[in-house]
């Protein structure tokens, strides 16, 4: 049934956060009964106390992992027991669909609409596909002679420490979790300080539908204290993190001083939308490339956030861009009418303003931009086009993170090529052309983990997700995201003793 804005209004008037950390199947307080205060970017307003996990909660959530991993009582279940439960965590997350996706637009400002059919609802396909993978999944038996056996199986790597930002909340704890959890790991969660509260909900679900105590547990602080410590803890056999280069790296830091754990990396993006003189359909590609930009409110690791269009339809196009963009309804993101939500925070705001401006002396022309909504507390921004610039902009090279979208043009395609390539990142990209040829010879110059052919952010859990360069290499979604919380294990049989 569609919701009305006032029924939001009052679910949200009447909306109680869950409390504490999750540790071994229950919502405890942090070691130091330290709490922090996060505040609704819709409003600006206090949204909740939430406890602030330290060097000593970590160790506590991992000391209740590692038991719960080394006991067996979750990845000793069979594969059809471990099935039914991570079905039944989609189910209950369905049923919960209002009060997750609630957490997560109070949280991060994504407009109601979205947090319901998109976040929440793939968040539910996630562990629904893994549950319905993990008992496909079989071994090798290598190439011996007749007098050995030789296996070749997966193991759960033991304990993970997953570490996720707050742009996505609760999908991308979905891609790190469902693959770690069928495959019989065991999780500590460290949610970002600006978006805790779906991962609370989820925990307390997962509980519901028959996780063992301690399998998963959710920490909530700060990444210099409480994701400092889970990088260094030396128990922790692995980090999956999804962030910023910078803290990125600074986990390949940690596990260099501290047990020398695997680290998977996800991290930005600055994606080029190349449009050939032969696009096809030029107010479908304006479309898509308004919508690549915009939506989540710019705030997505792929965002297309660098339109490379040839030049001989760099006018008519940006023209189109420019009317799509300026028909998102900027909102609040409770009212289902608003199609572009907050930024998450006041610092988030600062910086996209800062680019904007900064767009004002490299790009030819800045269209949009400005702040909106001011006097509502929150940080709402129209969406920005810096027309005209330089591919070595800064504005052109550096991730913005917000609805904000450059434009250059191009001559002839190895030169779109080269511009598109010209990015420390290399998540997603686009080509746009009518020629399937063309296609399929830019698809493979273009240096990206993802690149769409006449379309922009389609995806689904069936296809991995991750980048090259400066992104790192970690991948999530698709049976490829079991390679990434798996060991391989080789058992050598002498048949003949
Ligand atoms: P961030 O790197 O600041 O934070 C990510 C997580 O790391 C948070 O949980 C945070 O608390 C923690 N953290 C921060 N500093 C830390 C430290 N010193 N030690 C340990 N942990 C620390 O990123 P963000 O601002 O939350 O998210 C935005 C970034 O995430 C963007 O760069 C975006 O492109 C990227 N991202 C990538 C993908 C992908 O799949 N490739 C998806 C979404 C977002």
């Amino acid at each position: 049934m569609d919701r009305t804005h006032a029924h939001w209004l009052e679910a949200a008037a009447s909306f109680v956060p869950r409390q504490g950390l999750f540790v071994e199947g229950s919502f405890v307080d942090a070691a130091s009964g330290d709490t922090f205060v996060t505040r609704s970017p819709r409003d600006g307003l206090k949204l909740a106390d939430v406890a602030a996990g330290d060097t000593e909660d970590v160790d506590r959530a991992v000391r209740a992992a590692r038991r719960a991993f080394d006991d067996g009582r979750w990845r000793d279940q069979s594969p059809a027991r471990r099935k039914a439960v991570l079905l039944e965590l989609a189910a209950l997350i369905r049923d919960n669909a209002e009060e997750l996706a609630l957490a997560e637009t109070l949280d991060v400002g994504k407009p109601i609409g979205e947090s319901l059919r998109v976040d929440v609802e793939k968040t539910a396909a996630t562990f629904a596909w893994y549950a319905e993978a993990l008992d496909k999944l079989y071994g090798e038996i290598a190439p011996t002679g007749q007098d050995a056996l030789a296996l070749i199986t997966r193991e759960p790597l033991g304990v993970i420490g997953a570490v996720v930002p707050w742009n996505y909340p609760l999908m991308i704890t979905a891609w790190k979790l469902a693959p770690a959890l069928a495959t019989g790991n065991s999780v500590v969660l460290k949610p970002a300080e600006q978006s805790p509260l779906s991962s609370l909900v989820l925990a307390a679900l997962a509980a519901e539908a028959g996780l063992p105590d301690g399998v998963l547990n959710v920490v909530t602080g700060f990444g210099d204290t409480a994701g400092r410590a889970l990088g260094l803890h030396p128990d922790v056999d692995k980090i999956a993190f999804t962030g910023s280069v910078p803290v990125g790296r600074a986990f390949l830091r940690y596990a260099g001083e501290s047990n020398g754990k695997l680290v998977s990396i996800e991290s930005g993006g600055k994606s080029p939308q190349l449009v050939l003189a032969d696009v096809s359909d030029v107010d479908k590609a304006a479309e898509s490339i308004a919508w690549g930009i915009c939506y989540n409110a710019g705030q997505t690791c792929n965002a297309g956030s660098r339109l490379v269009v040839h030049e001989s339809i760099a006018d008519e196009l940006v023209e189109k861009v420019r009317k799509v963009t300026g028909g998102f309804v900027v909102g609040d993101p409770l009212d289902p009418a608003s199609t572009l939500g907050a930024l998450v925070d006041e610092r988030q705001l600062d910086t996209v303003l800062g680019y904007v401006e900064l767009g004002r002396a490299e790009a030819g022309a800045v269209h949009g931009g400005r702040r909106l909504r001011a006097d509502s507390g929150g940080y709402f921004v129209e969406p920005a086009v810096l027309q005209d610039v330089p591919r070595g902009a800064r504005v052109a090279q550096e991730e913005i993170f917000g609805p904000v979208l450059t434009t250059t043009t191009f001559a002839e395609t190895g030169q779109g090529v080269a511009i598109a390539n010209d990015s420390r990142f290399g998540l997603a990209a686009s080509v746009w052309t009518r020629d399937v040829g063309t296609a399929h010879r830019v698809a493979r110059r273009l240096r990206a983990g993802t690149v769409w052919v006449n379309t922009f952010d389609a995806s689904d859990v069936i296809t991995p997700f991750g980048g090259f360069k400066d992104t790192g290499g970690g991948r999530d979604k698709s049976l490829q995201a079991f390679d990434f919380c798996t060991g391989i294990k080789t058992t050598w049989i002498d048949l003949c003793p």
